[in-house]
């Protein structure tokens, strides 16, 4: 019986240039996220699915790990088209190994046996019909970490533009000049997973901090559009420091100028919503994304853009007029869920 390995070697096709060099034609250097991976010949990069082949760089191509028509508050995009449905789509990997993943059985599926996880061959435009079908406004590559698949995504987004569709990335940021520089043209949209301001903590995560900032900041300069979003684990990144740290530097890295006037309803919104008292810690946070929601305002960048408290209990803030907006999710789980990655 073929493994997962042989599968999805089995549904690879070469690097675009773009994303890849070889330098003496055996070791080929990757550009698709912030490793930056020199691999030699036969072998992967940290990611496990872009592999050198005779200094050819081989990328994931022709399958999904699934795809379904979701709320597009669940990626969550939460100023984009409300209430609309977005396709989304994933295939396997993560250049990353958080411990607290939410995604692990399509993230991890190369780290984790118990994963479990298989793969749907399909094509570009069949992903797109379907979409349609749906009735989506949009299509998501979500699920795995995109960046690591980048050329499968924009084959997906090129179909998905010829029908009208919005096209985004729910990712983790950890991304390069080089790969933004390739998406740009194809995506609308672009949600960071921003897990803190603790390099120690990336680090633990496999991966830094600065790449993420550099990612926002990134998107931002190139008028894609940007949410930003921060799963709060008690525990490991919702002390007061953190959370304040996070609503101001997110306020610097967006790029915002102005002093900042500290948003004083936060708090009286967040005890109307009944959020859990765990949350109450999160007061620095939206102080912080109120000072960007308060210094920035103007006409909304992409179709239904909006400013709103999300009706599901997190906390949301636009920055319509400038593609950038915060949000910070509780996750109700202990950190520790599943031992962490090898
Ligand atoms: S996507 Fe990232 S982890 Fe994977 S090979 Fe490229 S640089 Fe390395």
């Amino acid at each position: 019986m073929a493994t997962l390995g042989d599968l999805l070697a089995a549904h690879t096709r070469a690097g675009d240039p773009a994303l890849c060099e070889s330098s003496d034609g055996t070791w080929v250097r990757c550009s698709a996220c912030a490793h930056e991976c020199l691999i030699p010949d036969d072998a992967s990069g940290t990611c496990k699915v872009r592999v050198n082949h005779g200094g050819t760089l081989m990328v994931p191509w022709g399958y999904v790990s699934g795809a379904q028509s979701d709320p597009i508050e669940k990626k969550p995009f939460f100023h984009v088209e409300p209430g609309s449905r977005a396709f989304s789509f994933g295939m396997l990997g993560c250049d990353l190994k958080c411990a607290c993943c939410q995604n692990w059985v399509t993230s991890q599926a190369l780290r984790d046996p118990a994963a479990g996880s298989t793969i749907t061959r399909t094509s570009p435009e069949e992903l797109v019909h379907a979409a349609v079908r749906s009735g989506a406004r949009s299509v998501v590559s979500t699920y795995n970490e995109p960046l690591i698949t980048t050329e499968w995504a924009v084959a997906v987004f090129k179909a998905a533009r010829a029908a009208g569709l919005l096209t985004g990335y729910v990712s983790n940021g950890h991304a390069t000049p080089k790969v933004l520089d390739y998406l740009a043209p194809w995506i609308d949209m672009y949600k960071v997973d921003l897990k803190g301001f603790d390099e120690l903590q990336y680090r633990n995560y496999g991966g830094h901090l600065e790449p993420v900032l550099e990612t926002i900041r990134g998107l931002h300069a190139r008028g894609i559009w940007v949410e930003v979003v921060t799963l709060v684990v008690p525990g490991l990144n919702n002390s007061d420091d953190e959370l304040g740290q996070l609503g101001q530097r997110f306020f610097r890295a967006s790029g915002a100028r102005g002093s900042g006037i500290p948003n004083q309803g936060s708090p009286k919104r967040n005890r109307k919503s009944g959020q859990p008292a765990g949350l109450a810690g999160a007061s620095p946070l939206e102080t912080g994304a109120g000072m960007l929601n308060d210094r920035i305002s103007g006409k909304a960048g992409l179709p239904g853009a909006s400013s709103s408290t999300s009706p599901n209990g997190t906390i949301a803030r636009s920055a319509a007029g400038k593609f950038i907006s915060m949000s910070a999710a509780l996750y109700a789980p202990p950190v520790s869920i599943r031992p962490g990655h090898a």
